[in-house]
């Protein structure tokens, strides 16, 4: 028998009937929610160094935008579908909200090998799909940023495009760009900081600290890397990390900058010497106080949440844990943070980059630290208290949502939508 093909739109929509049900809201709010405002459809041609011209697709989802203009990244990528597009626009509505920010859902995606493009033919990929979707985008109107393939360079040439296309320096158009142009160095750090806060404030609700307790890290990046050197310096153990060739395990601890020295210099951490080695299941299974996934989707599952020993697991990757796994971790009392609000710490940085821009550049990388800190602690704290009401057997991710989606409808009632 063939497998199902997964339709990331349908799943999307499985969440939203999902939080619709727990609110008790009707079949007319999921009718409404269940559909993006807009999709638009772009053709993207390039004229490659070859002297030929190649036509790639592009598309700009925006899903809702009850709470403020759309937001969400681009990603360059050849399986890039319209259905996905949707779906990860749809999810940044619930991230957006969930997050406290004035922003509502968008996504956009070019299905294309970025890796196969010079980076003349990618700036001229970039311009020409930022042209042809610039009707919709805008400082008050729709806001992207990187993604899959995506990064500051690529925003810069998406701000400079735009600026030609209306006439003035439309920095705030687009987030995550170079410093020089706007961005903000806490950028880089934002998602692990965030990840690693999560983590702490879920300690401290089941413990009362993160000293002193014990953490294993699966993936070693960006995300893995800030939140092993957050939890670190806020106290807490980091026994075991992991990259893409294995992981490593020292009872005694880690020092995450030491790891990260080895894994710049030799390509992996598993070269770290004096230590034990780990493959990237094991590191899941270890009898550890804090989980980190930080690598990928579907690791923590039906087949080893049995022998998952964490108490506290903050999801610093996007959806590693299953919906049934989820349930079961929730049964047995362990806190699962989930994605949309242990990996935020990235849009959040955006929306401070973002006013910081409006504003003619007023902040210092420090106060935006400590604001990302803020924002996230609130955001913790506003679902562990709806947590508590819907029942803490049903996973925190449940809760989530249900806030969410809550807000959203909200604000859409007060604005006479519905
Ligand atoms: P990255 O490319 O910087 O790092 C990924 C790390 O995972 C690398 O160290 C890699 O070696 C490791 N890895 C790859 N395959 C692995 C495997 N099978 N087992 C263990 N480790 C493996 O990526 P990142 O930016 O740190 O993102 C990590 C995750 O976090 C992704 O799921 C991403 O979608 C999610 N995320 C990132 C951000 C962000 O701002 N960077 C924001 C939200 C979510």
């Amino acid at each position: 028998m063939s497998q199902p093909v997964y339709d990331p739109y349908e799943e999307a929509k499985k969440q939203l009937r999902k939080a619709i049900d727990l609110l008790g809201y009707s079949d007319e709010i999921y009718e409404i929610l269940a559909v993006p405002d807009r999709v638009l459809q772009v053709k993207v041609p390039v004229k490659m160094d070859d002297g030929t011209t190649k036509v790639f697709i592009g598309w700009r989802s925006q899903h809702n935008n009850a709470l403020g203009p759309y937001k969400g990244g681009v990603r360059y990528h050849p399986n890039v579908t319209k259905n996905e597009v949707i779906a990860l626009s749809m999810w940044m509505t619930w991230k957006n909200s969930l997050a406290g920010l004035p922003y509502g859902g968008g996504k956009g995606g070019i299905k294309v090998d970025p890796r196969k493009l010079s980076k003349r033919e990618l700036e001229q990929l970039s311009r020409n799909f930022f042209h042809a979707i610039s009707e919709i985008v805008g400082i008050d109107k729709d806001i992207p940023a990187p993604d899959v393939y995506t990064d500051p360079q690529t925003m810069a040439w998406y701000m400079d495009e735009y600026s030609r296309y209306v006439g003035y320096q439309a920095f705030g158009v687009v987030t995550g760009k170079p410093l020089i142009l706007g961005g903000l160095y806490t950028r880089v750090i934002s998602t692990g900081l965030g990840t690693a806060l999560t983590a702490k404030l879920a300690a401290e609700k089941v413990w009362g600290t993160v000293e002193g307790k014990t953490v294993a890290i699966q993936g070693y990046g960006n995300v893995g890397y800030y939140a092993a050197k957050f939890l670190y310096e806020w106290g807490a153990k980091i026994v075991a990390v992991s990259d893409s060739k294995g992981g490593i395990y020292k009872t005694e601890g880690l020092d995450p900058e030491d790891v990260m020295r080895v894994k710049r210099e030799t390509g992996s951490v598993i070269n770290y010497p004096g230590v034990q080695r780990v493959s990237n299941e094991e590191i899941l299974e270890l009898e550890v106080d804090i989980l980190v996934p930080a690598a990928l989707e579907n690791v923590i599952t039906m087949e080893n949440v049995e022998r998952i020993k964490a108490k506290v697991i903050s999801e610093g990757a996007n959806g590693p844990t299953t919906p049934e796994a989820d349930e079961v971790l929730a049964k047995k009392d362990v806190v699962v943070v989930p994605d949309i609000l242990a990996n935020a710490g990235g849009v959040i940085m955006s929306h401070i980059e973002w006013v910081n821009n409006r504003m003619g550049g007023w902040i210092t990388e420090e106060e935006a630290k400590n604001k990302l800190i803020e924002k996230m602690t609130n955001n913790f704290n506003a679902v562990w208290d709806f947590w508590n009401k819907i029942g803490r057997d049903k996973p925190m991710r449940d809760a989530a949502y249900g806030l969410a989606v809550k807000r959203v409808v909200e604000a859409m009632k007060l604005r006479g939508w519905i």
